[in-house]
């Protein structure tokens, strides 16, 4: 790069910039923030690189971030010593988003100023968040390893462009000097500078330097000033704030440092601390989001928890410290053991890591068991107690995954879900509530899937228990049919699906009962035989129940078969479903069904009972206008 250019921000960086200039004005401040963690990871990565090449030191290897003003010039600068960026580095990351997460977070902008000011913090608008306060920014920088020639200055006034130059620039890192705008010159003062720092900044791991100031006395008894000497010192903890004691952390700190790991605006719901010892040591800080981020239906990317080896960080979202369904966990992991050059590839083999990975398993759960444990408690506050539901509408869902992929902890995990009921309309219900209540005779803890909770709640298959008065859980997460297949009972109750298999009450139906359904379809064997051989295409089989009250049929499938619903989501999904068909089951004591016997309309009867049925249970007919044909025939 030889001379000036002038570059064109992409489309999304122009549109970001508007945003942050227009809807963050309630709460200036947080630049500071975004500008020392920016500084902050740059020092992190310096330090990772010379790793493997202590050369990139070069001679300033105790890194630091310096930040100065100029009242006279109305300029703030921020400057770190860490790996800098090259010419090329600085027009791709400083003019361009890289990340996928900010095109998801533009398509969420509402407009609304305050809720997108939050989402922004989710987000963390980073380096641009500069131009809230700044019309100018200009970014001096030079990459750790590169020839003094080649430094970059960058420059923008955060409208559409921004131009690049090649510098020459002795002292490696970053320097980025905001010109404040009129309005924003209140920052050009060391002791509102310092309590920021203080607020959000304390627990950043490296020295956050300021120029110490002093009391001059005016002269001829003018009144005196503070002034700024030669003299730097540091004016935040500059330690690592995991790998202090915990009594020496506030309740705020945690919540701080926890926002700025996770760009969450808001606190955590709980966190942990812990040096843990024995043959693996490590020290684990893990933290438990009150609500989910965007992607945590991506289980290939999210991962929050941050590894680092003797307090060098290594990586961001190291996932193999932690199983998948667990990913909504944010948090760093500090390990003593493992090598610092260790790579994602390692760490999934890595001895330590697996003990890792079961420790702070165990730690989540341990959160979760406490909140969950809050709800009960009668002495709680209001807060603490609605704590456990908050998490649980956030994350039930992908806590239920963890049924499949950890065996060891299932036990734990089934103590924790809870399900919406035909006794409770929220989801609330512990399966250990629903034991407490069960019947008499009860033998089984039953069961429905459907796609939605008022379908499950209104599907004939629940005719009979509704009118036993024995309680069913509703539930219509996706993941449900499949986490359930590995839970096969609780506490030594077996789960039964009310639509799987025929109904068998065992002995919560009485004698005279099962004599009565006994006859009745005896009675009905003709006509059975008939319906059977009208709609071979359609039933594996018809049969007499006596699950259903007001309705004439429902379909089922047999034990252990999936789902009717599990296998239209699967189909739609564009997977491969193995046909089956369902069985029929009628109800012999409903009006329609007496009517087939000697109808003339038996045909169609017969395909309407099971088009209804289909329809009952949240399906299509496969051939919905001769379904409607049928119909209409008949009303006529
Ligand atoms: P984020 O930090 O979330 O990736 P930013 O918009 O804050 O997003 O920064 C964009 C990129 O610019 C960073 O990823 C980094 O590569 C680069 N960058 C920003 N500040 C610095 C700095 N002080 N030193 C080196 N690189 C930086």
């Amino acid at each position: 790069m030889s001379q000036k250019q002038t570059l064109s921000f992409q489309a999304e960086v122009a549109q970001l910039l508007h945003l942050v200039t227009h809807s963050l004005y309630s709460n200036k401040e947080i630049f500071l923030r975004e500008l020392i963690s920016n500084a902050s990871d740059a020092c992190d990565k310096l330090r990772f690189e010379a790793l493997n090449n202590t050369g990139l030191y070069e001679d300033a290897p105790n890194l630091e971030v310096r930040v100065s003003f100029d009242r006279e010039a109305r300029t703030l600068t921020i400057a770190d010593n860490g790996i800098g960026l090259s010419q090329q580095e600085a027009i791709d990351n400083l003019g361009t988003i890289a990340k996928s997460g900010t095109r998801e977070f533009m398509s969420r902008l509402s407009g609304d100023q305050k809720a997108d000011a939050q989402l922004i913090g989710q987000f963390g608008v980073g380096f641009y968040s500069g131009f809230i306060v700044a019309d100018r920014i200009t970014v001096e920088s030079r990459r750790g390893g590169l020839p003094q020639e080649e430094g970059v200055r960058w420059t923008s006034v955060g409208a559409g462009d921004f131009e690049v130059e090649a510098m020459g620039r002795p002292e490696r890192g970053t320097s980025v000097t905001l010109h404040l705008r009129e309005d924003a010159a209140d920052y050009l003062s060391t002791w509102k500078l310092k309590s920021i720092i203080g607020k959000y900044s304390d627990h950043i791991a490296l020295p956050i330097l300021m120029r110490k100031e002093e009391w001059k006395e005016g002269e001829e008894g003018k009144g005196g000033e503070m002034v700024l000497t030669e003299e730097w010192e540091t004016v935040n903890q500059a330690s690592a704030l995991w790998t202090r004691s915990k009594k020496d952390i506030s309740p705020q700190q945690y919540q701080e440092f926890y926002k700025q790991i996770s760009h969450d605006h808001e606190g955590p719901l709980a966190w942990a601390h812990n040096r843990v010892e024995g043959s693996t040591e490590y020290t684990q800080l893990l933290y438990i989001p009150s609500h989910a981020p965007v992607d945590l239906w991506n289980r290939d990317k999210a991962a929050g928890v941050k590894l680092y080896v003797k307090r060098v960080f290594i990586m961001d979202d190291a996932e193999a410290l932690l199983p998948t369904y667990l990913r909504f966990v944010k948090g760093v992991i500090d390990s003593s053991d493992l090598p610092l050059n260790v790579s994602r590839e390692l760490l999934q083999e890595s001895r330590d890591v697996k003990a890792i990975r079961e420790g702070s398993t165990k730690r989540v759960l341990g959160m979760l068991e406490d909140l969950a444990k809050l709800e009960k408690d009668d002495g709680a506050p209001a807060d603490d107690k609605g704590k456990y539901g908050k998490f649980y509408a956030e994350f039930g869902t992908v806590l239920k995954e963890g049924l499949g992929e950890d065996l060891g902890n299932r036990e734990r995990l089934a103590k924790l879900l809870r399900f919406a009921s035909t006794e409770s309309d929220t989801v609330t219900v512990a399966l250990a509530d629903y034991k407490a209540r069960m019947k008499e005779g009860q033998e089984a803890i039953y069961y429905i899937t459907a796609d939605t909770t008022a379908a499950a709640r209104n599907s004939p298959q629940l005719e009979i228990f509704r009118k036993k008065g024995i309680e069913v859980l509703l539930m219509s997460d996706r993941v449900d049919e499949w986490a359930l297949n590995y839970l096969h009972e609780f506490e030594g109750t077996p789960l039964q699906s009310v639509a799987k298999g025929a109904v068998d009450l065992g002995k919560m139906q009485d004698e005279t009962e099962k004599k009565a359904a006994e006859g009745a379809a005896e009675a009905f064997k003709p006509v059975l035989e008939k319906l059977r051989d009208a709609l071979k295409d359609k039933a594996q089989d018809v049969r007499v129940t006596s699950r259903l009250v007001d309705s004439p049929a429902c379909l089922v499938v047999s034990d252990g078969g999936m789902s009717m619903q599990l296998a239209r989501m699967l189909k739609q999904a564009g997977q491969k479903v193995p046909e089956t068909r369902p069985v029929l089951e009628v109800n012999a004591e409903h009006a329609l069904v007496k009517k087939l016997d000697g109808s003339p309309h038996f045909d169609d009867l017969a395909h309407i009972l099971f088009d209804q049925a289909l329809l009952a249970e949240g399906g299509l007919p496969d051939d919905p206008a001769a379904y409607v044909k049928r119909v209409n025939a008949l009303l006529v």
